[in-house]
């Protein structure tokens, strides 16, 4: 399979990828010929003025309506459900128009059965245990609401966010929850406290002889005043064996706390919404690695690209720090081997985005928005797929009749399982919510 006539944000040239039994098996630079021989220009089909119209020659066109088959049986576990083959057939071939290539990001912190809630808060807190008591006075109702829908259906909800935002793994936090990697990757390898305030034990399990196994990740100085700054230094100071630790947000950290903490998870478009400031990262990536994540919509928009923007405007890190935190950063320290690269032998975890008109290098890619996802492919597994990209000369190769059919802002998206009738379930228990994909 062949994804020709691509561009890796911030280097020159055009690249062609060869994909074969999940990985990348050859990366060479386009030739002319090639560009032009097989070339679609998305950007000229996808306009949102025709995109309504596309949709119904598709539909006109004899094809599968995948979003009207009946829904599975078994939708209250849907993370059992059987993963169907969406490898691509060998002889496969897209070409694209200056489309972006990137590798499938990382998201190194969310909760993913938490995405179903607003955000919630009503003020500038100024630590994370003031806002906690808040809301669970203030909108202690609409959490029970959404609690009350089964976890296995608010989890799945997760995975899709994270896909319709071109993560291919994300690291969940909370409770270990029960997934496969048929969707994106779900990293749980690690001990997981909450934090020093809302963490019962926190010294007794970050000791314990039988946590050795892997880092402890926890939300640390999640707040802008003393109390959050103290925090971290009581979690170091009884922290007895040094053992790894992975803070999150890390609003009040500063550089000497840092240099204990194996890397740090940044989340800005949460921390303002808390805190209405957040970690100084231009002081910090001194002393740790630092990662990128979105937290959950308890506190952050589910465009996790408005929150990626949030973290450029901040100029604390370059375009490639930034882009490093969520690509090849986690997959070192998550050890996530093959992640978060575009090599040869690397897993075929990738993005293909559609470029705003008139933006190149890092401009484009940090311009990109949910509905410009071109193709989302996961250990070699296409997940995702713009309707745009049924107009390819190859793409009778696409598994349209597998897939079901999502708008997407002024796009549409072929994604691999039952979004709709997901969404659909999750209607029943609390028909208020409102869903940023609606049903193609
Ligand atoms: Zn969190």
């Amino acid at each position: 399979m062949q994804l020709n006539n691509l561009h890796f944000p911030g280097k020159e040239g055009a690249i062609n990828l060869e994909i074969l039994d999940g990985k990348i098996t050859s990366i060479r630079p386009s030739l002319p010929e090639r560009i032009t021989a097989n070339s679609v220009s998305p950007e000229n089909k996808l306009s949102p003025d025709n995109r309504s119209s596309q949709n119904n020659s598709h539909s006109s066109n004899n094809r599968p309506a995948p979003d009207n088959r009946p829904v599975p049986d078994n939708r209250t576990s849907p993370d059992n459900r059987s993963s169907p083959d969406n490898r691509l057939p060998s002889d496969l071939s897209l070409s694209f128009n200056n489309a972006l290539v990137f590798p499938g990001l990382i998201n190194s912190h969310d909760h993913l059965d938490f995405n179903l809630f607003p955000s919630f808060g009503k003020r500038i807190y100024r630590n994370y245990r003031e806002w906690g008591a808040d809301i669970q006075t203030l909108n202690k109702d609409e959490i029970a609401a959404i609690l009350k829908i089964p976890q296995p259906l608010r989890t799945r909800w997760g995975l899709y966010k994270n896909l319709l935002n071109g993560f291919t793994t994300v690291v969940n936090h909370g409770d270990r929850l029960e997934t496969n990697d048929n969707l994106i990757t779900v990293f749980q390898d690690y001990h997981c406290m909450h934090s020093v305030g809302f963490e019962k034990r926190w010294k007794w399990k970050l000791n314990s002889p039988w946590k050795t196994r892997y880092p402890f990740v926890l939300h640390v100085g999640e707040g802008t005043d003393t109390a959050a700054k103290l925090e971290i230094d009581r979690l170091l100071r009884w922290n007895l064996f040094k053992r790894p630790l992975v803070g999150v947000h890390g609003v009040a950290m500063n550089e000497v706390q840092a240099s204990f903490f194996k890397a740090l998870v940044w989340c800005p478009a949460s921390n303002y919404f808390l805190l209405d400031g957040t970690a100084s990262v231009d002081r910090l990536k001194k002393n740790v690695p630092l990662l990128f994540g979105t937290d959950s919509t308890l506190t952050a928009s589910w465009n996790s690209w408005d929150q990626i923007r949030i973290a450029r405007e901040e100029n604390k890190v370059t375009d490639t720090e930034l882009l490093d935190m969520l690509t090849t950063t986690p997959a070192a320290i998550w050890g996530l081997t093959g992640c978060g690269e575009l090599t040869t032998g690397s897993r075929a975890d990738l993005v293909i985005a559609r470029p705003r008109e008139g933006l190149k290098g890092m401009d484009a890619f940090y311009a990109i928005s949910p509905e410009d996802l071109l193709l989302v492919l996961h250990k070699g597994n296409i997940r995702l797929f713009d309707a745009s990209l049924l107009e390819t000369p190859s793409a009778g190769g696409l598994p349209v009749s597998s897939f079901y059919k999502t708008a997407i802002g002024n796009s549409f998206k072929y994604i691999q399982g039952d979004l709709p009738g997901l969404m659909q379930e999750i209607l029943r228990y609390y028909p208020e919510l409102v869903f940023p994909a609606t049903t193609g």
